[in-house]
């Protein structure tokens, strides 16, 4: 999907507004495919003294099994989008992974967009950043409550717990 960017290319104080669904379904993460659904990206692109910045959001439902709690789970996120596009990439450019060259004066939205997704998401998939996981003696899933059992102390802290003990 490319984004057609002649008009404001070479015009200083000149945006252009995007609202696109792109398809992140084949993205592979881990052992799931966790973007069945299309994600949209929209925002603007500006020049600004002839610098072509793109902002703006993508929205995508994240489907997973988290690595935490190994709940099935879907989720809401949001990503910000704040790259930007060069006619040429420098060499200096190119080793900066928030610069994407223009082809033909157009941007290529649908790399960017996966782009910019896979660099803010999280190594581990999670139902929720705060996920608390199991209890790995139990295994009972503590997002629904503390279970029963006591937990295991680090060996640095048994010394004080025995002082609280007494
Ligand atoms: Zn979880
Ligand atoms: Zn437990």
């Amino acid at each position: 999907m490319h984004l057609g960017l002649k008009d404001i290319i070479h015009t200083p104080g000149a945006k252009l507004s995007f609202s696109e669904r792109v398809d992140l379904s084949d993205l592979l993460f881990g052992t799931c495919y966790p973007v069945k659904e299309l994600v949209l990206a929209a925002g603007t692109v500006r020049n600004t003294a002839d610098v072509l910045v793109m902002q703006g959001t993508i929205t995508a439902r994240i489907n997973g099994v988290c690595d935490r709690c190994a709940s099935d789970f879907v989720r809401d996120v949001q990503i910000p989008i704040d790259v930007v596009l060069v006619e040429e990439l420098s060499n200096e450019d190119s080793e900066d992974e928030w610069v994407f060259p223009l082809e033909n004066d157009a941007a290529d939205l649908e790399d960017i967009v996966r782009t910019v997704f896979v660099l803010n998401m999280d190594s581990k998939l999670l139902c929720s950043p705060e996920c608390k996981g199991l209890c790995c003696r139990c295994g009972k899933n503590l997002n629904d409550g503390p279970c029963g059992c006591q937990k295991e102390l680090d060996p640095r802290f048994a010394a004080l717990r025995q002082l609280l003990d007494k």
